[in-house]
């Protein structure tokens, strides 16, 4: 079998143990054991002068090559273009985004030096597959340096509406960039019509033709163990004593303003609001450490938070009882396990989530003879694969209080009918069977033609 390249803006830390891995390492775990493989991408380290050369680490089978990022491209590719323009495009935010020419520059810039380091690195019947939004113009770049390998792409986060995208500044080089790839995956079937139509308008209608839905997925049977085996540890007994028998529900999420904590936060008190028999019955546990905290949204969301937190528990507190735990710090994946396990409700509700893995952990880790409920977003890329979850619309508190009043009184039986259906189709669906299909149609498309720019 051919080597396969990953280019990611991320590569994990080898030395560091999988408990610490992205959510990327765990989906790859697989593909990267069954051939060589090279990982190239970003170390995550910010120095005065990058170098222009990777640094190598070797292990088993993977080589992970990284570059450092300079101060300045840091602010620009990614804080800059990378996190506040692209970011909340990709999920339907175009008012929120914030463009400026030298962030632009600054992610050409990066996305054209990764490509001039990993060139010398490939060999011809290498495989290149790079991942998400960070690296748009990589494989133009590739092309431009004479690469004639396969490469595909895949988009972890959403894919919006035409107009959306169309509102961006510099879409249309984007669109054009993305037309160097043999096969283009995204989450949904939505995100790919979105693409699909945005690449007509923006010329690159062969491109279309080459892009396809690939849901990614967990290792639902690795988490699934992992949580039974939590659950009976310290940290969990302690979560479960502390609720002195009363129901728990869970959030998990980076602190994120696609992750609708708010309205989370604002449904959870309407519950306690139009439903008095649920108070003092029912925790509401919410861990969201801080993401991006150097991002002005990211500070002002978090500030919104506390109040709205400190708000409802003052209103609804009682001597023995508070109604929201939250959480700002990193918990450990395990014992974030075991949590899931034991909370009668997994609450995920982004306003906008390319799949949102959350959701599958925590179908992954209930008991198969108690499982609890999903109350679900349905503009998460996972709803359309979580057919028992109960789906709300993140924006309106009504409806998550209504969806949290069914999940606290549905009888066993049927939170056993509706988890059972979920539980299936995220094992077989599994990370490596998402990595696998892509792979598939990457490895046997047609050879994108020689795109005509790339003299
Ligand atoms: P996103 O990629 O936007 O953060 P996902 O839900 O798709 O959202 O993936 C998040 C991943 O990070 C999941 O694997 C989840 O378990 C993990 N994660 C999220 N929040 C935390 C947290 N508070 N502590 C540890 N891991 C977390």
């Amino acid at each position: 079998m051919s080597r396969l390249v990953i280019v990611a803006n991320r590569v994990p830390d080898p030395r560091e143990r999988g408990a610490t891995a992205g959510g990327l390492a765990v989906a790859l775990k697989d593909a990267l054991h069954r051939r060589e493989a090279l990982w190239f991408g970003w170390s995550g380290a910010t120095v005065a002068e990058a170098a222009a050369t990777p640094a190598e680490h070797r292990k088993g089978r993977v080589t992970y090559a990284t570059l450092d990022l300079s101060e300045e491209d840091y602010r620009h590719y990614y804080l800059g273009f990378s996190n506040g323009a692209l970011w909340p495009v990709l999920h339907y935010r175009l008012g929120i985004a914030r463009f400026a020419r030298e962030d632009w520059e600054g992610y050409r810039r990066v996305n054209a030096a990764f490509a001039a380091a990993l060139a010398p690195m490939l060999r011809p019947d290498d495989t290149i597959w790079v991942h998400d939004f960070h690296l748009f113009l990589l494989a133009a770049e590739l092309r431009k340096l004479g690469c004639r390998q396969k490469i595909g792409f895949f988009l972890h986060v959403p894919f919006p509406p035409r107009a959306v995208i169309m509102g961006m500044p510099k879409a249309e080089a984007i669109l054009q960039a993305l037309g160097a790839h043999d096969a283009i995956g995204v989450q949904t079937e939505d995100d790919a019509e979105n693409l699909r139509a945005a690449l007509v308008t923006g010329g690159e209608a062969e491109a279309a033709t080459r892009v396809g839905a690939f849901a990614i997925g967990i290792d639902a049977a690795g988490f699934a163990a992992l949580a039974a085996r939590r659950f009976r540890t310290k940290e969990v007994d302690q979560l479960r004593d502390s609720l002195a028998g009363r129901a728990l529900a869970i959030g998990v999420d980076r602190l994120d303003y696609t992750k609708g904590l708010p309205q989370r936060i604002a449904g959870f008190g309407k519950l306690l609001q139009r439903f008095p028999q649920h108070r003092s019955r029912v925790t509401f546990l919410q861990v969201a450490p801080v993401s991006r905290g150097d991002v002005a949204t990211y500070r002002a969301l978090r500030r919104e938070l506390d109040e709205m937190v400190g708000r409802i528990n003052g209103q609804y507190a009682e001597p023995d009882w508070g109604p929201i735990r939250y959480i700002t710090r990193a918990v450990a994946r395990p014992t974030l396990a075991g949590y899931m396990r034991l909370a009668r409700i997994g609450l995920v509700t982004p306003l906008r989530d390319g799949m949102n893995l959350v959701a599958k952990e925590y179908v992954a880790a209930q008991d198969p003879e108690d499982p609890g409920v999903l109350v679900l977003s349905r503009f998460a890329g996972a709803s359309g694969e979580m057919e028992g979850a109960l789906l709300v619309n993140p924006l309106d508190p009504d409806d998550i209080a209504e969806a949290l009043d069914v999940a606290l009184t549905m009888p066993a039986e049927e939170r056993l009918a509706r988890w059972k259906p979920m539980d299936a189709a995220i094992r077989a669906n599994n990370a490596s069977a998402w990595c696998r299909r892509f792979l598939a149609a990457l490895e046997g498309a047609e050879a994108a033609p020689e795109p005509a720019r790339a003299g």
